[in-house]
């Protein structure tokens, strides 16, 4: 019987478990953390042996295939025992893909991943197909194929799962954008990072179709010197995949007018997004007209430029997700009112300078939230902007019905991470949509 150690037990680990059980290989579950109780419940169930707070290395060095949490980095020592000795590491979506009949429409990018991912969901299942959800959302890949498999899914893939993909083959692939991101983790070198996103269209034949966004400059780039014979250096955990040579499918910003689609969600960014969904739907048959349809009625996703409520003359807006710079910068474009905008929280080394000109051009004032508020002040209080200095989401909703005036709008995209005052930016997002909701003005 074959065996599998599966390092990191949520979402994916577990899927992957009870498919490998199905599938007849002796299993092992370890993770460094603590498992979630529905999780341990699940391995309980179904007798497969785990671990917690620890790896024992020898359960897990004498497996034959290792898949790795895509959070689990390769410089971790037990990953770095593992490729020395040369034991395949894969991700959940490389392992569970061979047992699943359904086909895939994979979505990666720096930026607009879960929205078009959403959107194409969306638009799937009201063609009514049989699709799953999943990858970096929803529920795991290898559950489903497991429990009941679909004939379509629609997969968010990050870069991490890409590191751990071979065979892997996109009936579609889409690639949003490429912009600096996790550099950490690619030794600091750019185009690491490229070529990992690049791994989406790995495999690929002229039979499959490649989505992408022409006006980024990586991407032509990258699909140019592919066809000249470049070859991605291998990774520390395996060897480069097959180059793909899909069927092309590029769109530009102005096809969205050219088209004349309307979406939902506003800002220039999700009209690439749509675009994006438009072409990959159309692609597989989905029917033009159910499409529009869809990109018109779209309630979108949550956390992303999410409309909370209008008080007062006032519109709320939710972009907790906002967790760097360029998201804040692409949300104050698409904003049409004077700004409140709220930044803040725990900063990854922002370089805010890049907001000048923009916060210049759209906001009416600045509501500072965060613990420590002091590079928001050296920051932007040259601008000569109102500003309020906050700690808690409830001083911060207060100060902005304060400065805010009928016609304004008020924004939370704050830049920063949300770990400082929130447990996640989940958190942040709701405690601010139900002050806003609670308020009297
Ligand atoms: P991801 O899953 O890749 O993080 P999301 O769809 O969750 O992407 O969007 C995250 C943030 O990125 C949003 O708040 C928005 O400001 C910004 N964003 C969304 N789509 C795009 C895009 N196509 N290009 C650039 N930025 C985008």
């Amino acid at each position: 019987m074959k065996r599998i150690a599966i390092l990191g037990a949520a979402e994916s680990g577990i899927g992957t478990a009870i498919l490998a059980q199905k599938q007849g290989w002796d299993v092992f579950v370890s993770d460094m953390g603590t498992i979630k109780d529905k999780y341990k419940q699940m391995l309980i169930d179904r007798q497969i042996p785990w671990e917690e707070g620890h790896h024992t290395e020898s359960h897990i060095l004498n497996a034959d295939t290792i898949v790795k949490s895509p959070g689990i980095p390769d410089t971790a020592p037990i990953v770095q025992k593992l490729i020395q000795q040369g034991t395949p590491i894969l991700s959940e979506l490389e392992f569970a893909k061979p047992y699943s009949h359904g086909k895939t429409i994979c979505i990666t990018g720096s930026n607009g991943k879960t929205t078009t991912t959403s959107l194409i969901y969306y638009i799937m299942q009201r063609w009514g197909a049989d699709v799953g959800l999943a990858g970096n959302i929803g529920r795991s890949f290898a559950l489903q194929v497991a429990e009941g498999d679909h004939d379509w899914y629609v997969l968010e893939i990050s870069s991490f799962q890409l590191d751990n993909m071979f065979q892997f083959r996109a009936d579609v692939a889409v690639l949003m954008n490429i912009t600096p991101d996790h550099l950490d983790r690619y030794e600091f070198e750019m185009q690491n990072y490229t070529d990992s996103k690049m791994r989406i269209i790995q495999n690929q034949t002229p039979e499959d179709a490649f989505v992408y966004w022409q006006q980024d400059e990586h991407i032509e780039q990258e699909l140019k010197k592919r066809a000249e014979g470049y070859a991605p250096k291998p990774t520390p955990s395996s060897q480069p995949a097959c180059p793909g040579h899909p069927h092309l499918m590029p769109f530009t910003d102005s096809d969205f007018e050219r088209l004349g689609l309307t979406f939902s969600q506003m800002g220039q960014h999700n009209k690439r997004n749509a675009l994006a969904a438009f072409v990959a739907t159309k692609h597989v048959g989905v029917d033009e007209t159910l499409i529009r349809q869809c990109l018109a009625e779209f309630p979108g996703v949550e956390h992303r430029l999410e409309r909370v409520d209008e008080k007062g003359g006032v519109l709320f807006i939710n972009d907790s997700k906002a967790t760097n710079v360029d998201a804040c910068y692409v949300a104050l474009q698409a904003m049409t009112r004077p700004t409140i905008l709220i930044v803040g929280g725990k900063d990854k080394g922002n370089d805010y300078s890049v907001l000048f000109d923009i916060v210049r051009e759209h906001c009416a004032g600045l509501v500072y939230l965060g613990a420590d508020n002091q590079k928001l002040h050296q920051a932007f209080d040259h601008l000569g902007l109102p500003i309020a200095d906050t700690h808690s989401m409830r001083e911060c909703v207060e100060a902005c019905v304060h400065m805010a005036k009928p016609g304004d709008c008020v924004l939370l995209s704050p830049c920063c991470a949300s770990f400082d005052l929130f447990k996640n930016m989940e958190d942040r997002g709701e405690q601010f949509k139900s002050l806003v909701h609670a308020y009297n003005i």
